[in-house]
């Protein structure tokens, strides 16, 4: 994805990492590979990875540009950080810094981020190591967070149920710096832009919707994390909360979106797209 121009906002992403961290069958575990085959002809090629004949991924951030603000939607695992049991996200060096600066970002232009969820590959750019403690990446942002995103993930992470360590590291920073505003789960931005709640894969889990002259878009996060779920969204995936919830939320959202023509930029799917209606289901479809 280039990017992007939705009327007066334009839309770029920086990619933290280009593939999957988990095989789909691990986590989509009601999926199966005879299931996801029988989806093929529209997942490939734009939604499927050829190096590892699994399902495309990314990990990534989203940057929206409106004519007052600019602002950031989930920051991923970040660097430097100890991830016990995950190789892949353990002590980063990566140049997210640098890829976010070639698309015209520097961190002190950045007004807002906006966090869908508090999960660790979702925020862990929200705060980088300088001088022996962990500070905000952003230092001029406001960070947005579902009240019931926080409260939940505090308690997790105070009575040491959370084992990742990243609200310890990449949340609670924020949240001692003064710059977390903790809010309403369907908050309003500015004139552009939204939360929404969308409960199921996390207690407080939002959408952010965007609104332009030109169109809508919806950053899902994490809602559905495989595109082959757009057309077996009964899947919720191993790290869902409620996973009777997100599959309820997640059918809702197929259904409100189908042949809408609102863009969708999901957290993990490698391209944004339309959720089209085919046959007596729905699939994806990639935007040009
Ligand atoms: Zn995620």
């Amino acid at each position: 994805m280039q990017t992007m121009k939705l009327g007066e906002v334009t839309i770029a992403r920086v990619i933290e990492i280009d593939r999957s961290s988990f095989p789909t069958s691990a986590m989509l575990p009601d999926s199966t590979a005879d299931a996801i085959a029988a989806h093929h002809h529209w997942l490939k090629p734009h939604f499927f990875d050829e190096r590892t004949g699994d399902l495309a991924s990314r990990i990534q951030t989203y940057v929206v540009r409106t004519p007052r603000h600019t602002v950031v939607i989930d920051t991923g695992v970040g660097n430097d950080k100890r991830r016990a049991g995950a190789p892949a996200w353990h002590m980063r060096g990566s140049s997210y810094l640098d890829d976010l600066a070639a698309v015209g970002v520097r961190p002190e232009h950045v007004d807002f981020v906006l966090c869908t969820h508090l999960h660790v590959d979702h925020v862990g750019w929200n705060t980088r190591w300088q001088d022996g403690r962990w500070v905000p990446t952003f230092p001029k942002a406001e960070y947005v967070i579902a009240g019931a995103e926080w409260e939940f993930w505090k308690y997790e992470s105070d009575t040491g149920k959370e084992e990742s360590g990243c609200i310890a590291d990449s949340v609670v920073p924020v949240v001692e710096a003064g710059q977390a505003r903790l809010v309403d789960s369907d908050f309003k931005v500015d004139e552009h832009l939204r939360f929404e709640p969308s409960i199921g894969h996390t207690p407080g889990h939002v959408c952010v919707r965007l609104t332009t002259s030109a169109g809508e878009a919806v950053f899902s996060g994490d809602l559905m994390h495989r595109t082959v779920q757009v057309a077996e969204p009964q899947w919720s995936s191993r790290f869902c909360y409620d996973s009777a919830g997100a599959r309820a939320t997640r059918r809702a959202f197929v259904e409100r979106h189908a042949d809408s023509g609102t863009l969708i930029l999901a957290g993990h799917f490698p391209h944004p797209g339309f959720i089209v209606r085919e046959g007596g289901g729905y699939r994806f479809t990639p935007a040009a």
